[in-house]
């Protein structure tokens, strides 16, 4: 059996053992955010992974997180991620440079359902570091834009510092994106919208018939965008949310991140709307 060939075994029979990748490229996106390009090392394929699933990064005596693949899906060989620098994990990641090594495994979860959006309108809404699962999504929609109709993006931060991909806006502008950017708190160079996104659904006129709602960011911001897109008749199965909640194995084994019925490493991230309208908002303990 080759090398390749075992491993592959091995991560058959082992479902939760990371393999080695190799930090190749780390952008500072904004204060306390960077964005990781990680590429397996050994021979390891890198599986391919749809818009809106997450891989498990692993520091070896420190812990593992689950962060969203925000790059390419057509370039899975680099696996993008940006990271908040939130915890013990975070902070460790934190200080590592280009060239040291990260132990990961994925891709996992449930993705943005791109095949139901060809042909429909599509609004993504997204808060902070949300818009990190939705960033493949744009990509997609830049690769195949005459598949899509109307693509808008409504995109909220609390200071325009904090603001992601801002290298990128023009880009996706000229692809025929409309993006409307808002901050919470604006400064003196800040020339753009200020108050929360889904104050930004007044500025647009949308089809509620033809219209997929894809929304990422913190569960309040989520609940005005649910709250603003059914006052427009947009029916609750057309609205998808991306959730997050504590994860541990993210195989559907120990329970850490249930959402009532569901666990959110298997039946999400994505998840539509109507399937989890009791459980949506309800904390985790
Ligand atoms: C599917 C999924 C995708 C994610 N994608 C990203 C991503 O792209 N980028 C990114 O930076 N983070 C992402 N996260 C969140 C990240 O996994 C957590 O913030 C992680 O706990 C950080 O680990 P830590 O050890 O650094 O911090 P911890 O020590 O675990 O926590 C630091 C603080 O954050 C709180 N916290 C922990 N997890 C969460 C959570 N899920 N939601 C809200 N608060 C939490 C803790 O209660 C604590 O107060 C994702 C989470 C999930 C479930």
């Amino acid at each position: 059996m080759s090398q390749t060939a075992v491993i592959d075994h091995l991560a058959a029979a082992e479902p939760m053992l990371p393999h080695r990748a190799l930090i190749s490229a780390i952008k500072p996106e904004a204060y306390g955010i960077s964005t990781f390009s990680l590429e397996y090392m050994d021979g390891v394929a890198p599986a391919g992974f749809a818009p809106g699933q997450f891989n498990m990064i692993h520091l070896p005596g420190v812990g593992e997180v689950a962060i969203s693949i925000c790059s390419d899906p057509d370039e899975p060989r680099v696996m993008g991620h940006t990271i908040r620098y939130a915890g013990s994990v975070t902070r460790a990641i934190s200080r590592l440079k280009v060239g040291d090594i990260v132990g990961l495994r994925g891709p996992y979860g449930n993705p943005w359902p791109m095949q139901l959006a060809q042909g429909k309108d599509l609004m993504i809404v997204s808060g902070g570091i949300g818009l990190a699962p939705l960033r493949p999504v744009i990509l997609q929609v830049l690769h195949h834009r005459d598949s899509f109709g109307r693509v808008i993006i409504l995109y909220g931060g609390r200071t325009p510092q904090d603001l992601l991909y801002t290298d990128e806006f023009e880009h996706w502008q000229d692809g025929r994106i409309e993006l409307f950017v808002s901050v919470d708190r604006a400064d003196e160079n800040w020339k753009g919208q200020v108050g929360v996104i889904p104050m930004a659904f007044y500025r647009i006129r949308l089809d509620h018939r033809n219209t997929l709602v894809y929304s990422c960011g913190p569960e309040i911001m989520m609940r005005f965008v649910i709250y603003e897109a059914m006052a427009r008749r947009i029916p609750k199965d057309a609205i998808y949310v991306s959730m997050e909640r504590n994860m541990k194995c993210a195989i559907g084994f120990c329970g850490h991140c249930q959402l009532g019925p569901t666990f959110i490493c298997k039946q999400g991230p994505v998840f539509q709307y109507s399937a989890i309208e009791p459980f949506f908002g309800r904390e985790e303990f």
